[in-house]
């Protein structure tokens, strides 16, 4: 009996967020003001190189995120800048971070977990909340090889980039950031489990002739289709264009 009324009570919970997001994504898809991105950043393993990178952001760190966006809604027919990207500042403390298995109710648990997080955190602020806040975790480049992967929750507005504090990896870090806002707003990805873009929908120029190799990636086939079996990493946002099935996703015109 005590462990139906658990159930019930989780259920109705995530009838709630589900509403609340369908609310939240037809809003914040409507593309008639710029929707404000707010990006925070996070010293992710205590080391003094990550503070030292950490104190050189500024709003400017991100700008290429802002352009790419706004460039690629501009082909879609957008009028107004589609978004407006700032960076917050710093936290002393950042969301929890995601269970690194598979298993779905972890994956449900976590992201409860974190929508909660950054609604407290947004009521015990000063700063101006963003329509969609992307919460940057920076780990030093001297101790981290890999990292976490990042998750921007589809539909929830919020995301946790897992970046290097290099200034070389400026490039990369903003196409993980684009990537993940995408999924905020309600994208999917179009790669494979072997990290092969999908085709058509994970390729920049699907119908090119020939096929390959592709000259850019799509952001969310998030690899750049050198033959059917070899892709490589975009090295910046200058490399990537949003594909006619994301922008379709994220309610832009498509004809
Ligand atoms: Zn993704």
């Amino acid at each position: 009996m005590r462990k139906n009324l658990r159930y019930l009570i989780l259920l109705l919970i995530l009838l709630f967020v589900a509403v609340n997001e369908a609310l939240n994504k037809t809003r914040s898809t409507s593309w008639e003001n710029p929707l404000w991105v707010r990006i925070y950043a996070i010293n992710g393993d205590g080391r003094e190189a990550t503070d030292s990178y950490i104190d050189s952001l500024t709003t400017r760190s991100f700008e290429m995120t802002e352009k790419f966006v706004n460039r690629e809604a501009g082909r879609y027919g957008i009028r107004i800048d589609a978004i407006d990207v700032a960076y917050n500042g710093r936290l002393q403390s950042g969301p929890p971070q995601p269970p690194s298995g598979q298993s779905l109710l972890k994956n449900i648990w976590w992201s409860l977990k974190f929508r909660a997080w950054a609604t407290y955190r947004g009521w015990q602020s000063d700063s101006e909340a963003g329509d969609v806040e992307l919460f940057v975790n920076y780990y030093d480049t001297e101790t981290a090889q890999s990292l976490r992967h990042s998750v921007g929750l589809q539909g929830g507005l919020i995301g946790i980039i897992n970046a290097f504090a290099d200034i070389s990896y400026n490039g990369s870090n903003q196409v993980v950031i684009a990537h993940e806002l995408m999924h905020t707003l309600g994208a999917s990805d179009k790669y494979t489990l072997e990290n092969l873009p999908i085709h058509p929908q994970g390729y920049a120029e699907p119908y090119r002739n020939p096929l390959y190799p592709q000259q850019k990636a799509e952001i969310m086939g998030g690899r750049i289709p050198l033959s059917a079996q070899v892709s490589k990493m975009p090295e910046s946002l200058n490399q990537v264009v949003i594909g006619s099935y994301t922008a379709a996703e994220i309610n832009w015109p498509i004809e």
